[in-house]
């Protein structure tokens, strides 16, 4: 008899246990393309150097150690909210925003999920089918229900449009609907700026309230253009939540550095907003950790690393961009049968390759090469020493 009898196991999280299998094969050509995170051509996660750069600052500058207020840094708040919504909009929406700083993007949504099931009329929270393998635990934790709208076909292996605006265009006012801000992950398929005007007026007309999580700015096209959803969201004077990364952009993985911003589009309520995200951030982890986020605000503050930064952010992107030509054009010349070029136009660091899951199995089993099960790969994983390989083994799978 043991205290913890009534404990079960919890099954593994499908993607960490795959670097893990990963980690244990003993293959020395292994290739892997299930992690979510960006590496260069030698398969290193780099730190940025504009990030060394400030880091040396802190070093020197920092005075203290102690407790950040609950809400995080102001000037991180003002300079996030800048990057995000571009310095003029957010200007105009300050007095209707409210901004944490976050431990990532995951602390971002988590605290949005608990003051959502706190605090607003609904208990349904609406995910793109399919999305981030995350979300579902991280709202239904907070004890929310989560249901799902279409997004993706499977056939063309592209987003379907219309079957997405058919779905929205049925969820019920006050519920709350999670929008992927650029980069869908799993699948890489993005909504154009006017597409994005559709669902804002949609969301407008419908009455649910837009969440957009954006894990990704500047990976897909631009760090401006990656806020289309955001912007374009917040500027039509709906509430909109924003869930912030710098995980990805700046490589600040373990640093746990987010933000949460809240538009109420409606100053008179920000402040019992603000009371209540505070509440939330209290009772879950106090107050966020100051290091990732003063990186950031040493960044953002200083024009010389923010261009630096902006460089950098761009060569992630094209050399997420090349690999992705070079992999279409590889599969191509190795005379693979299936047409792989809508690669090319899906955005960020994943893609649904339309693989089966048999086939994510025999690639693993026979070549040592980790895809996720839906076939969702990461294509920064491939680099120019295991092209030719990946090539080969899924020209001996697909024909
Ligand atoms: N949202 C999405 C869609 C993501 O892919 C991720 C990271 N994988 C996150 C949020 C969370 O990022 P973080 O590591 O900053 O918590």
């Amino acid at each position: 008899m043991s205290y913890f009898d009534s404990v079960s196991l919890a099954p593994a999280d499908p993607i960490l246990s795959l670097t893990e299998a990963f980690k244990a094969d003993a293959n020395p050509d292994k290739i892997n393309l299930s992690v979510g995170v960006f590496v260069d051509d030698n398969g290193v996660t780099p730190v940025l150097d504009t990030v060394k750069e400030a880091e040396t600052r802190l070093l020197t500058n920092s005075k203290t150690k102690s407790y950040l207020p609950i809400t995080g840094s102001p000037e991180y708040a003002r300079l996030t909210q800048n990057l995000c919504f571009g310095s003029e909009l957010a200007k105009q929406l300050r007095d209707q925003t409210v901004s944490l700083q976050t431990p990532g993007g995951t602390g971002a949504l988590r605290v949005a999920a608990d003051f959502i099931a706190k605090n607003l009329d609904t208990k349904t929270v609406w995910l793109s089918n399919p999305t981030w393998a995350n979300h579902g635990g991280i709202f239904g934790s907070a004890g929310l229900q989560t249901e799902s709208y279409t997004y993706f076909d499977n056939a063309s292996l592209s987003l379907d449009y219309a079957a997405f605006i058919d779905a929205i265009s049925k969820i019920p006012a006050g519920d709350v609907v999670v929008l992927h801000g650029c980069c869908h992950n799993p699948t890489g398929a993005d909504l154009e700026p006017e597409q994005w005007e559709e669902v804002a007026k949609i969301a407008a007309s419908k009455g649910w309230i837009p969440l957009v999580d954006f894990a990704y700015q500047g990976f897909g096209i631009d760090i401006d253009t990656d806020a289309a959803a955001a912007r374009i969201i917040a500027k039509s004077g709906l509430p909109v939540f924003v869930c912030q990364s710098f995980s990805k952009n700046l490589g600040l993985y373990q640093d746990r550095v987010g933000a949460l911003h809240v538009v109420t589009g409606d100053s008179a309520a920000t402040e019992k907003v603000a009371s209540q995200l505070k509440v939330s951030v209290r009772t879950n982890y106090s107050n966020p950790p100051a290091h990732g986020g003063g990186i950031v605000t040493t960044i953002l503050s200083d024009e010389t690393l923010t261009a630096k930064w902006h460089q950098e952010v761009a060569a992630m992107r094209g050399r997420i961009a090349g690999v992705r030509q070079q992999f279409v054009d590889a599969l191509k010349a190795a005379g693979v049968s299936r047409d792989f070029s809508f690669l090319i136009k899906q955005k960020g660091m994943f893609s649904f390759t339309g693989l089966t899951k048999e086939q994510a199995m025999e690639l693993r089993e026979k070549h040592a090469i980790y895809i996720v099960n839906s076939g969702r790969i990461n294509v920064a994983g491939i680099t120019s020493a295991n092209l030719e390989r990946l090539v080969a083994s899924l020209k001996s799978i697909i024909g």
